[in-house]
């Protein structure tokens, strides 16, 4: 099978072939038909000649015979013949001879006594049979003869008086005047050829030339022998029929005519015309060859074309549509092959999107940032020019997720983006979403100075309540600047340290950190944090603070909460939120509380000498709610210091219960039973439902300070605190509010019903011996505004609602 590149190839193959094969299937029986009507035709012509000459012979001899009867007839012949007149006879006969221009003549008696001849004639005699010559042409025929080694026609016609007397002979010579007298007549060529017993075959005549009857001379011998008298030879290149005739035949001695006519001047004709044939089959092939494939290219065309078009999509080019001008299949397919394009480029864009864009804010995600900030260092690589990476951090979005619904949030970070967007410094800055709450910005061309604009820009927004659906709500933001080429070099290292200047801006609680190397420093001394913190225990470096508690409709404090601070020998005071992770992660924490809780009963125990009935509350960690001994300690910690259970209060915070959920109910449960009191901390930043906590025996609900801090300015942040007290109430709790800063929230507290407030506007985290002091202070100051009049919120709180917030009194933290 033969391999087409195009279908158009295949198709002119293909029509070609049938056209080749039906035009040779025509020429090939028409040549066949022509040679075989060429070699009729010739045997026809030697047939009609062999009648022509076989006729002419008759005619010969007939007007001969006349000729020689007038002799015969003659009176003075026939008294001459009677009067044995030879010289008479002799001259009658040679005047009639040369007068019927025969080459011999005689005249024989009966009985043979006399015969006269023309001089040649005597020759002739000595060989001649002449009785049975005499006696065979009795009918006045024709008669061949050879006679003195040359062929002869010998005419015998009988003198009467009135019986037959005698017989003239009259001889004609077989020469190459009959031979051409035949030819004409015939068109053939005539040839005469004999054998006599002196000489083999030999030609007598011919009209043909020379070379050409010297070969038939041959083939004539042969055919004669095999007594075949019709037949076609090849010679010279040329096809001749040959007719041989047997004139004169004896054992010893034959004369032959042979007509032969060539095939040549038929064929010559019919070839002509299976030339023209042939041509005008070959104009026709290539004048088909030229349509079919001009049509085949015509129909293959769109088809090409379509090819082409499936090859750029192959090649990935999705965009380019594919023309479709034709109505029928191939029209068709185009129109196929364009919805399947249109849909793997649609296909193909949303898989880029997914792959590049938020989804949510329709900003990049963090692989699209990856790369910008890859593709802006390879192209800021020669150039002096600096970049800036900028990592931006919303605080509690979690809990506003949680309390005002996923859809307040979604709309809140699409706001964030949006205002990140609208601030950046050029068209080429980028702004992503990397995490959940957590976004980038990439800005072109700016050193420290502009990025730490941009940050004090997106600080400056953010200061004043972002309303989103209708409800104002306080966004606090983090937020972290890493610089190219000061802070890395390549993209990872960059979003690396802007993400660790984040950190540090949350923990220092900066409106924003520029990343430099202390910090990854702060990070390393972590480690020598963790054996330090070891020995803090045993070398006396922490320290028990207590932070105030108040009941918010009395004013009175009720207690406090114990907070840790560790004096690092060299770094001095280390806050809890530095040391606290790591304690819990390597299992410090165990000491810490335990250190804790006895200092608590230790500060309690004193309380209870000067006759105060004020309460501690101590924090636990995960590990301490799975640790089972944890109820025996506190109830040998409580009686070895002669302390009610109630004394002390234990807060927990969601996660810690949920890492053994199990567990930490059976602990916490042992804990209620002992008669403890226990609180839920940082409520609202979790994940877990009021309905689960409702099953833990639970006394009381500590509202996390990040929803007080700000409730006055934000009315997103109110709802929260005003639901989650309504809630709480509902569930048989006691709420307290942690991070009161200002006396406002303390009356809009007041108004909402909360129970307990804790907060810098109360009193900071304090040492022990500053506590007394405080409590002297705030007691004193509350018992007088409470004797001044019965509505204790106006008597606690001369300011009006909407007044700045007063600083009542400062309190040195440390
Ligand atoms: P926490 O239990 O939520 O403690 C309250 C934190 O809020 C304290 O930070 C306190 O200083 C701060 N705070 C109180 N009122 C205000 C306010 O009006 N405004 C602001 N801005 N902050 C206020 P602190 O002392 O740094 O403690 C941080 C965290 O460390 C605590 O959060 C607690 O989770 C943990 N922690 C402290 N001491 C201990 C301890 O002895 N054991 C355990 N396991 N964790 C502790
Ligand atoms: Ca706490
Ligand atoms: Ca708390």
């Amino acid at each position: 099978m033969i391999k087409f590149k195009h279908i158009r190839s295949r198709i002119a193959f293909t029509f070609l072939t049938v056209v080749v094969a039906i035009q040779l299937a025509g020429l090939i029986p028409l040549k066949y038909a022509l040679v075989k009507h060429a070699n009729t035709l010739a045997e026809d012509q030697i047939d009609v000649g062999q009648r022509v000459f076989v006729s002419l012979l008759q005619h010969n001899t007939q007007s001969l015979k006349q000729a020689t009867q007038v002799l015969a007839a003659d009176f003075a012949f026939r008294e001459a013949v009677a009067t044995n007149d030879a010289e008479t006879i002799e001259s009658a006969l040679e005047s009639y001879q040369g007068r019927i221009r025969a080459q011999i003549a005689f005249y024989i008696s009966n009985d043979e006594n006399l015969v006269v001849g023309t001089s040649n004639a005597k020759a002739i005699l000595k060989s001649l049979d002449a009785r049975q010559a005499i006696i065979q042409s009795n009918a006045g025929t024709l008669q061949f003869d050879i006679v003195d080694d040359k062929p002869y026609q010998l005419i015998t016609v009988p003198v009467k008086a009135p019986e037959t007397i005698g017989w003239i002979v009259m001889g004609f010579a077989v020469d190459s005047q009959l031979a051409s007298q035949i030819n004409q007549l015939t068109h053939l060529d005539v040839t005469f050829v004999q054998k006599t017993n002196a000489k083999d075959w030999q030609l007598v005549s011919s009209t043909a030339d020379k070379a050409l009857s010297n070969l038939l001379l041959k083939t004539v011998a042969d055919l004669y022998r095999q007594r075949l008298t019709l037949h076609s030879v090849d010679l010279n290149d040329q096809t001749y029929h040959l007719k041989i005739r047997a004139l004169h035949e004896t054992p010893d001695e034959a004369l032959l005519v042979v007509l032969q006519g060539s095939v040549a001047p038929f064929t010559q004709d019919l070839n002509m015309l299976f030339k023209v044939m042939l041509v005008l089959t070959l104009i026709g092939v290539v004048i088909f060859a030229v349509l079919i494939w001009y049509v085949s290219r015509k129909t293959t065309e769109p088809i090409a074309e379509l090819v082409k078009d499936a090859d750029k999509i192959a090649m990935g080019d999705y965009e380019t549509e594919i023309q479709v001008s034709s109505t029928d299949e191939v029209g068709y397919l185009a129109k196929a092959m364009n919805s399947m394009r249109e849909a793997v480029l649609q296909r193909s864009l949303r898989i880029q999107r997914l792959a590049f864009n938020d989804e949510l804010t329709g900003l990049s995600n963090r692989l699209a940032f990856n790369q910008g900030v890859h593709q802006a260092i390879s192209t800021h690589a020669d150039t002096q020019q600096k970049l800036s990476v900028i990592v931006i951090n919303i605080h509690r979005f979690k809990p506003i997720n949680q309390t005002l619904g996923r859809d307040f949030g979604d709309d809140l970070l699409r706001h964030v983006g949006q205002v990140l967007k609208q601030h950046v410094l050029s068209e080429q800055d980028m702004v992503a979403r990397l995490d959940a709450d957590e976004f980038a910005v990439l800005l072109q061309h700016t050193d420290q100075a502009k990025a730490t604009r941009y940050a004090d820009k997106i600080q400056q927004v953010f200061e004043q309540p972002v309303s989103v659906q209708g409800q104002a709500i306080d966004v606090r933001t983090g937020i972290g600047i890493a610089l190219y080429p000061d802070h890395g070099v390549d993209e990872e290292a960059l979003l690396n340290h802007a993400e660790t200047a984040l950190q540090e801006s949350r923990a220092k609680k900066s409106p924003w950190i520029v990343y430099n190397t202390a910090l990854e420093i702060d990070q390393s001394e972590t480690l020598t944090l963790i054996s330090d913190l070891k020995q803090a225990i045993q070398h006396d470096q922490l320290l028990l603070y207590i932070q105030p508690k108040i009941d918010i409709t009395t004013r009175r404090a009720v207690g406090g909460e114990a907070l840790i601070r560790w004096v690092h020998p060299e770094k001095g005071m280390i806050f809890p939120d530095q040391f606290i992770p790591f304690a819990e992660q390597t299992g410090v924490i165990s000491d810490i509380t335990n250190w804790m809780l006895l200092r608590a009963c230790q500060v309690l125990a004193d309380f209870q000498k000067q006759g105060l009935r004020l309460s501690l509350a101590v924090n636990l960690s995960t590990r301490d709610l799975n640790n089972m001994q944890l109820p025996a300690q506190i109830a040998h910690l409580l009686s070895s210091h002669g302390l009610e259970a109630k004394a002390l209060k234990l807060e927990i915070t969601e996660g810690s219960l949920m890492q053994d959920p199990e567990r930490a109910e059976l602990v916490v449960k042992k804990l209620a039973a002992m008669g403890l009191h226990l609180a839920i901390d940082d409520f609202g930043t979790g994940y877990s439902s009021l309905a689960y906590l409702r099953q833990l025996p639970v006394q009381e609900l500590k509202i996390d300070r990040s929803f007080v801090m700000f409730m006055d300015k934000n009315s997103g942040d109110a709802s929260i605190v005003k639901s989650t007290i309504d809630l709480a109430h509902n569930l048989g709790l006691m709420v307290v509010a942690e991070g009161i800063e200002n006396e406002y929230v303390l009356n809009q507290l007041a108004r909402l019903g909360c129970n307990e407030g804790q907060g810098y506007f109360i009193g900071k985290p304090m040492p022990e011996k500053d506590f007394s002091i405080w409590l002297q202070r705030w007691e004193g100051q509350n018992e007088i505004e409470i004797d001044i009049g019965d509505d204790l919120s106006f008597a606690i709180n001369p300011l009006e609602d909407n007044q700045q917030p007063s600083d009542p009194f400062k309190l040195d933290n440390i």
